[in-house]
């Protein structure tokens, strides 16, 4: 290890594999990376499920498969892997601060960093489930990685609340495994996952999905023996009377993912509450100079063709940011901020004489949307609009703004979703 890199990148997801190479292909001199993980790949090496790179790699891989290519593209480069490293944390001024068993304590310091830590699942104690606290409630991601790399079971009648992608992908794995999946359970009057993976995971093997629907008590004494659901009001109350109770040993939560920020803020990287990310520039550099973030440590993504994108767009403009020896200043910054039907944007800020020849913004939307129109208004005026047939908040949603439209705009455009008609 050397006491000072380019380019150092936090985690070694996909995110980080692809901001790692990009900053090597676009002239930093050494990059390293580093992960807390005995390997590379991040959450992927747990989902043994296909349906990864059809962007990237225009076929269906298995997530091992998808990290695995570009695990393999690390070979021919000078890129240094340190795994079984914990970053315990940086300062602004890019010094990063590791913990590794063979190496103990280590400080190094980074020209630039790129943020790519990823996301940790809401767990039990975030919704406040009532009821007695037995064995056998379990985050979806904690049994993905329970079944497919310790090689456990962990239940035979499962119920599952929320109907997030790894909620569904584990509602199948747990059929295939041979468990019964009396049903998932969602609080939204809406699936909160992708549509794909609604008919692949549960209507190909016939699990229902109850939505407008919640867990309102957990019985048991060591293991999980009934739980109590319920029809929930529109304020996500439960109705009284609509209590059913379901006998099972294991109840799993699908119930929403946290952006791992915790380095982050301790650095005092401004965080948007919307996202729970850091805020961003066009380029992904947060409000630190020099300390670029991508990935689900931004914002949750629903395909990992677009974290990879993302990371290759962090990746570059971080070696761009060491090569040129600092941030360049910029003559107007516009802020994009979310109108009605968008929960957020990223970025949310945009530097118009930085951007190349466009950027894109990335959003979701708040409910299911059907023919609707995405505007984008500044001062006051619609200055574009792109039609969609369908938007849903499980699917995120990408416009492209050219470079001589920002120019000419002021210093705020507001991305909305208007003639709507909610279903
Ligand atoms: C169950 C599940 C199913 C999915 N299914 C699909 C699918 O079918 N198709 C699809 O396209 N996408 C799918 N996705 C989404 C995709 O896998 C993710 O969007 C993508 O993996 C996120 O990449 P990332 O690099 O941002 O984060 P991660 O993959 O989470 O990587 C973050 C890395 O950072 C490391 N790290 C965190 N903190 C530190 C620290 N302090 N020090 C050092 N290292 C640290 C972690 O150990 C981890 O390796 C799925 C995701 C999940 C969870």
């Amino acid at each position: 290890m050397k006491a000072q890199y380019d380019v150092v990148v936090i985690g070694g997801g996909p995110a980080g594999l692809a901001a790692a190479l990009a900053a090597e292909e676009n002239g930093a001199k050494s990059v390293c990376i580093l992960e807390r993980a005995k390997v590379l790949g991040g959450i992927l090496q747990q989902c043994i499920h296909n349906g990864f790179g059809l962007h990237v790699f225009k076929e269906e891989l298995t997530g091992p498969e998808y990290a695995e290519r570009f695990i393999n593209r690390l070979a021919g480069t000078n890129i240094e892997v340190l795994t079984g490293a914990m970053v315990l944390g940086f300062l602004a001024d890019r010094t990063i601060f590791v913990m590794q068993r063979e190496n103990g304590y280590m400080t190094i310091k980074a020209g630039a960093i790129v943020l790519t830590m990823g996301c940790r699942e809401r767990t039990r104690g975030a919704l406040g489930i009532p009821g007695t606290r037995p064995a056998g409630v379990l985050t979806a991601g904690a049994a993905q990685l329970y079944m497919n790399i310790e090689g456990y079971t962990i239940g035979k009648r499962v119920v599952i609340l929320g109907s997030g992608d790894i909620g569904l992908i584990m509602a199948r794995r747990l059929t295939l495994e041979g468990a019964e999946v009396l049903g998932v359970y969602e609080v939204l009057p809406y699936p909160g996952g992708l549509n794909r993976n609604i008919v692949q995971c549960l209507n190909d093997y016939d699990i229902p999905l109850y939505l407008s629907h919640t867990v309102a008590d957990i019985r048991g004494d060591k293991r999980v023996e009934q739980i109590v659901v319920a029809k929930v009001d529109e304020k996500r109350q439960v109705v009284p009377g609509t209590e059913k109770e379901i006998d099972c040993d294991t109840l799993l939560l699908s119930v929403g993912l946290i952006p791992e920020n915790e380095l982050s803020r301790q650095a005092g990287v401004v965080i948007d509450p919307r996202t729970s990310g850091p805020v961003v520039f066009e380029n992904m550099e947060t409000s630190i100079p020099g300390v670029f973030a991508s990935g689900n440590v931004v914002h949750v993504h629903d395909l990992v063709d677009y974290v990879t994108a993302e990371g290759q767009r962090a990746g570059a403009n971080a070696a761009k940011y060491v090569l040129r020896a600092g941030a360049e200043s910029a003559a107007k910054t516009v802020q994009v901020k979310n109108g009605k039907g968008v929960r957020y944007t990223v970025p949310q800020q945009i530097r118009p004489d930085q951007v190349e020849k466009s950027v894109e913004v990335f959003f979701r939307s708040t409910e299911i949307f059907k023919d609707v129109t995405i505007s984008v208004n500044s001062g006051g005026s619609l200055i574009a609009h792109f039609s969609r047939e369908h938007m849903a908040p499980g699917e995120m949603e990408k416009i492209i703004l050219p470079k001589a439209f920002l120019e000419k705009i002021g210093g705020e455009l507001e991305v909305s979703v208007t003639k709507e008609e909610a279903v």
